[in-house]
């Protein structure tokens, strides 16, 4: 039977890399009556979260809100801009790029996998300068699409999406550049606009700070021309009935209310604090709990460090350690979810989420449950992370203006 009454005492600790704890302030926003999604409150309640939304993306373009999770958000990337048997160039950075390209297969398309090899390849960001040589070969342009994920969620690497923008200009190539930032929006720097981006797709349940539920697609113009000639089947995910639609503050299908209550609050909670204090806040706490790993003597997942993730922290395990049994012992005896390891990295690595609604203590207690839980399961560390992360937090003043 269902047993929703799991937590003996105190909170529990989620400290995955998304969904991410949900803020007091949002859960009473999400809590208010549902209203009449055709009625006029909710009119100037959409067009209010169109767009502030545009902000987060750094887009003056449409924003697209969909009632889904991130999965369909791929997919709708994929269906508006793309025909049956486009090639698409992906890079595997890691799981969740190999799931988006394993959807692109399945809709029909000819994706083309470019990456490092095998697990240590996961330990890396995008490799710009191999996809520039890849669409340099591509002298009829066959490739209709670059994807890439920024943050790769698997492996805690965010890599640079303006190296990518240049490198498909530099080649000369019109593909258009579709990015994941699922787990980077709003906890890492992110530009739409500026870095040249014809999708963005992203996500409720990560750097925004609400439940699963939401997703997004940030558009460009060219995406927008591409779609109107795109044929691959589409009829929910289709841009053109929710753009026309918006621009009234409505949808053409039922939208879920209570989530765009709670993202009209997260937006001003976001724009309240500021985007770059929200970024150095994220970068802060990733730099304290690298800085724990050191002090433990084991490795970051991350093997570059231009492209740490500020959103979550890959902590791999000694040779011959299983780093699942350790993460469901530190759940069990400590009320506290890490991630696992994904497809390569499988029992390899767990994975200490530190976006959003989270402070210095809640990461501290985060580093003791894994310190204590590596502890007890045998491992052997050079030293105390806790203590390395509280000096490191202790010396790094909490706001980037002091
Ligand atoms: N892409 C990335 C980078 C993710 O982190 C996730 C989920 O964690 C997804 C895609 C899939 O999104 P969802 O699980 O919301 O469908």
């Amino acid at each position: 039977m269902l047993n929703l009454n799991f937590h003996s005492s105190g909170r529990h600790f989620l400290q995955i890399p998304g969904p991410s704890p949900v803020p007091d302030r949002i859960l009473r926003a999400i809590s208010m009556p549902t209203i009449n999604h055709r009625g006029p409150e909710f009119g100037a309640l959409g067009r209010d979260v169109l767009d502030k939304v545009k902000k987060v993306f750094k887009t003056r373009n449409p924003v697209i809100i969909y009632p889904s999770s991130g999965t369909g958000a791929w997919e709708a990337a994929l269906v508006n801009t793309l025909s049956p048997g486009d090639r698409v160039l992906m890079f595997e950075t890691g799981h969740f790029a190999t799931l988006w390209h394993k959807m692109a297969r399945r809709l029909g398309l000819e994706p083309e996998f470019l990456g490092l090899p095998g697990y240590e390849g996961w330990r890396h960001g995008v490799q710009a300068d191999m996809i520039k040589a890849r669409l340099k070969d591509d002298h009829d342009h066959q490739i209709k699409a670059v994807c890439v994920v920024h943050n790769e969620t698997s492996t805690g690497v965010t890599s640079d999406i303006y190296a990518v923008r240049r490198a498909i200009d530099a080649a000369g190539h019109p593909a258009l550049l579709m990015v994941d930032t699922i787990s980077g929006l709003a906890s890492a720097d992110y530009r739409h606009d500026e870095w040249g981006v014809d999708v963005t797709i992203s996500g409720s349940q990560k750097g925004l700070m609400l439940p699963p539920g939401i997703s997004f697609n940030a558009i460009s113009d060219k995406a927008i021309a591409t779609s109107q000639t795109a044929q691959l089947p589409k009829s929910f995910w289709a841009w053109d009935e929710i753009i026309e639609s918006n621009k009234n503050g409505y949808w053409p299908s039922t939208p879920n209310t209570n989530l765009l209550y709670g993202l009209n609050e997260a937006l001003d909670m976001l724009l309240e604090e500021g985007l770059e204090q929200v970024f150095y806040r994220h970068q802060r706490w990733a730099e304290g709990v690298r800085t724990a790993v050191e002090a433990w003597g084991l490795e970051i997942q991350c093997l570059d460090p231009a492209v740490h993730s500020p959103v979550l922290t890959g902590v791999v395990m000694p040779e011959g350690v299983d780093a699942d049994k350790i993460r469901k012992l530190i759940e069990d005896r400590f009320d506290l979810s890490l991630g696992a390891g994904l497809g390569k990295a499988k029992g390899k690595m767990f994975r200490i989420g530190h976006l959003g609604d989270c402070n210095d203590l809640t990461l501290i207690a985060a580093l003791g449950g894994c310190e204590a839980g590596l502890k007890l399961s045998g491992v052997e560390l050079k030293g105390s992370g806790v203590t390395a992360a509280l000096d490191y937090f202790a010396k790094h003043p909490l706001n980037r203006a002091d």
